[in-house]
């Protein structure tokens, strides 16, 4: 818990929001399968004298003076995460995964120019090319998607033959709701073919991959990755981009987040990263990917068992996407609403090929990343699996489930540190 001491005597009304939010976090179980907790020393760093730095450049080569301190944390941060992936560039400056995919996109297109990307209701995200996005306004982006929705397999050959019809600058792989593995070798082979670049935005399952739980897309030949900092990596709310090998890639994908897109990098965010990186590196992080695996499948099985329909029959990764309303016959936005009052948080979802609207799909995302931090193993989360559908299904009430969430939550409190 941390120590708003200063907040408290200065401003009770923010005081009072930390405080509750604290509280919400310690005694409600999260699923969402994007969130995570940070360790104590990640919120030390977030809350350290860097936020008062101005360092625009990168380190050696800055527009301010001052920078001993600033080039120390970003270098770390950079030679870290390189270690991480096995890359051989990196940019720790995006502030956020969307900033990076932008950053990209600008770095390695022409307007008007063509990305080839996962369909949205498939899984992909929305600066993957959705229409409320600007970027529609300046790049042209076509879709492929899953062959079967059952098993979750991708279309490679309709991949194929749309890479071939619109040559795409870049085939994007990479997803927010897609609970499987891309073949990376198929991918990549699509991209040489068609003398696309081959980018991997690993917002998701970034920690996975650090963790050796899932396949590193560089080692099958991707150029690029983008990611978030903060999902299953569990860092600081943040972003980056990495470069395999091509250093004039990653001298243009420089040029693009700064001065291309930002100004001042978040040097605090930055040093944030720097200590996440590090917990990342450490043996223990890879046991927590294992974990994040295990207890997602153990969270499928019940579902399975209980006759839940799943997007791609189950998992193989942190995420399931339940067709609730096929299955159960309550719509994704109740079904959020009734987990909420019950202390378990999730998020409504569209389903591929869904029958119902975005603001109220058919299913519920969700996932374990951030109850596996608390240190949940297979019977817990077995256990969680069960509850929500008890709750979903009325067979238990709101106020009986609302205790038996707290009594998970005392039983698996939100470490400081992680080994
Ligand atoms: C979360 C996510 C992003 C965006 O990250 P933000 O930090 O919210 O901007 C981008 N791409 C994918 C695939 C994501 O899941």
């Amino acid at each position: 818990m941390s120590d708003y001491r200063h907040i408290q005597e200065e401003d009770a009304s923010v005081y009072e929001a930390l405080v509750g939010e604290d509280a919400r976090e310690v005694r409600g179980l999260e699923l969402i399968p994007s969130e995570n907790y940070v360790s104590a020393a990640v919120k030390e760093a977030m809350a350290s004298s860097l936020t008062n730095k101005y360092s625009e450049g990168y380190p050696g080569k800055r527009y301010y003076g001052g920078q001993e301190y600033a080039d120390q944390v970003e270098t770390l941060a950079i030679e870290r995460a390189k270690n991480l992936f096995n890359a051989g560039y990196a940019n720790v400056q995006p502030l956020g995964g969307a900033n990076a995919n932008i950053a990209m996109y600008f770095a390695l297109l022409e307007p008007g120019d063509t990305v080839l990307g996962m369909d949205l209701s498939h899984g992909g995200h929305l600066t993957h090319g959705h229409p409320v996005t600007y970027l529609t306004k300046i790049f042209n982006f076509v879709r492929y998607g899953m062959k079967d929705i059952e098993t979750g397999e991708i279309d490679y050959d309709e991949m194929l033959r749309i890479a071939k019809e619109v040559k795409p600058k870049i085939l994007l792989a990479g997803y927010s709701a897609y609970p499987r593995e891309f073949d990376y070798e198929k991918l990549v082979a699509i991209a040489r073919e068609v003398g696309a670049l081959a980018v991997m935005d690993a917002a998701h399952i970034a920690g996975l991959t650090a963790g050796g739980a899932a396949k590193n897309p560089f080692d099958y030949g991707f150029d690029i990755m983008t990611m978030t900092t903060h999902k299953t990596l569990r860092g600081p709310r943040g972003g980056m981009i990495l470069t395999r090998e091509s250093e004039e890639l990653a001298k243009k994908i420089d040029k693009s987040v700064f001065p291309g897109l930002q100004g001042g990098p978040h040097m605090h965010q930055i040093a944030a990263k720097a200590v996440a990186f590090g917990e990342a590196l450490r043996p223990s992080f890879k046991t927590y990917a294992a974990q994040v695996i295990k207890n997602a499948s153990a969270m499928a099985e019940v579902c399975k068992a209980r006759g839940v329909r799943m997007i791609t029959g189950g998992t193989s990764n942190h995420l399931i996407l339940a067709d609730v309303y096929g299955s159960l016959g309550i719509t994704g936005a109740e079904a959020e609403k009734m987990l909420d009052a019950a202390g378990i948080t999730l998020n409504k979802n569209m389903i591929a090929n869904d029958v119902r609207a975005p603001m109220d799909p058919s299913g519920i995302r969700f996932g374990t990343p951030a109850i596996t931090t608390r240190g949940c193993a297979e019977t817990d989360s077995a256990q969680i699996a069960e509850l929500m559908l008890d709750v979903l299904t009325k067979a238990k009430d709101v106020t009986t489930a609302k205790i038996e969430v707290e009594a998970l939550s005392e039983a698996h409190p939100i470490p400081e540190s992680f080994d």
